[in-house]
């Protein structure tokens, strides 16, 4: 963001000498264009083949001299403006790393497989967008085989989504409506939702809709009075406005144009979990996860190189330095181990005593050698217990539990 800043500093800058140019420049190419114009009348009474008189030789020196000066002084401001732009060139040099290398490791997209999972991954994202030629293109291009079972869903959605988007209801209560049980499974309000919209889209019409208004309620809202009766109650009332137009009575704000946007992220978000799709492209939050967490991975690279300390980023799963990507981008639960300070892994999990606290495996095989030993032999007790390195508790390591977030 400084780095932006500053260069916009510099554009600005530049601007403004640029508007000032334009306005001088101009002015002095008018004034010097009248002053010949002021001439010519003077010149043009001389005969064709006679030599200029003395007056006239004089004035036609001094247009020369006028015209002469007008463009040098051009040219100087054009010079001056040209290294102006020449310096933001380097204002962005200066700001912008260009050396990513520096945090990428090449071998992550070297070798057929991985090149064949990236342009999988791409291929998905184009289809899960809706650019099915682009995704097919690619598909052909790169050799990859995409079977019509793991497009076919996508379409569908886009589809739908597409028609939803113009408002336009058909398509995804069709599809909400064979999915019902799924859909009524994982707790979504999706198909409420649709009716909803489509019946204020009926009672918006005035008057002439009412019956059908209420014919729609009667026909598609029964099985949704469990979960939602209170919104169905609310629906009613608006029934009672039709007459007087609904758009100015106490319930305009069930017309507000924010929900058609919040329908159609409801229907991604839950076609997406009935499918077992992510809501986002993977593609899509690696490439906006990786753009957040680039200036702080050159900040930290920049760091170690002075300090000499490279080496330290060496374990491959593993970042230097903890990056916030934002709370829409936060998946799961990690835990890191108080007392080795390591991220727990597959192979490092945390470990619960049995007086709450937790530590990671390897911590607690630490504890279990070195002087927890030695203490039991100190103390003549055949097992070794340990105690707890937070409070006073002693346990068995065996006595320990796995944890799993
Ligand atoms: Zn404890």
């Amino acid at each position: 963001m400084e780095a932006c800043v500053a260069v916009e500093k510099e554009i600005d800058k530049i601007l403004s000498k640029f508007a000032s140019i334009r306005e001088n420049g101009s002015k002095n190419i008018e004034e010097t264009i009248e002053f010949l114009s002021s001439i010519k009348p003077e010149l043009e009474q001389a005969q064709a083949d006679t030599e200029f008189n003395e007056r006239q030789l004089f004035i036609i020196h001094l247009a020369i001299a006028k015209v002469k000066e007008t463009v040098s002084r051009l040219a100087s401001e054009h010079r001056d403006l040209h290294s102006s732009v020449s310096k933001v060139g380097k204002t962005i040099d200066r700001n912008f790393t260009q050396d990513y290398a520096s945090t990428s490791f090449d071998r992550v997209f070297s070798g057929a497989d991985k090149e064949k999972l990236l342009n999988q991954v791409i291929c998905q994202h184009m289809y899960r967008h809706g650019f099915l030629e682009i995704g097919e293109e690619l598909a052909k291009e790169s050799g990859l085989e995409i079977h019509e079972n793991s497009k076919q869903p996508f379409i569908l959605l886009n589809e739908i989504l597409e028609k939803l988007r113009h408002r336009n209801l058909d398509a995804a209560l069709e599809w909400a409506q064979t999915h019902r049980e799924q859909l009524m499974e994982q707790n979504s309000s999706l198909e409420f939702k649709l009716h909803r919209l489509q019946f204020l889209q009926l009672v918006s019409e005035g008057p002439g809709k009412q019956g059908e208004a209420l014919a729609y309620v009667r026909r598609h809202f029964p099985p949704f009075v469990h979960q939602h009766e209170t919104d169905i109650q609310n629906l009613m009332g608006v029934l009672a406005f039709i007459p007087y137009g609904v758009h100015n009575s106490p319930y305009k704000k069930l017309f507000d144009p924010i929900l058609w946007t919040e329908i159609c992220e409801v229907f991604v978000k839950d076609a997406c979990a009935l499918l077992g799709f992510s809501v986002e492209s993977p593609l899509s939050v690696c490439v906006n996860v990786g753009s957040i967490s680039l200036p702080a991975l050159l900040n930290i690279k920049q760091v170690m190189a002075q300090r000499q300390v490279a080496g330290m980023w060496n374990a491959k799963d593993e970042l230097p330095i903890e990056i916030d990507a934002g709370r829409e981008y936060r998946y799961h639960s990690i835990f890191a181990c108080p007392i080795l300070r390591q991220q727990g892994s597959d192979s490092n999990p945390p470990m619960r005593l049995v007086c709450g606290h937790v530590i990671s495996r390897d911590a607690l095989n630490k504890l279990s050698s070195g002087n927890n030993v030695l203490r039991a032999i100190r103390t003549g007790q055949s097992v070794a217990r340990l105690k707890c390195p937070y409070c006073p508790r002693e346990f068995d390591s065996s006595e320990a539990r796995q944890l799993h977030f």
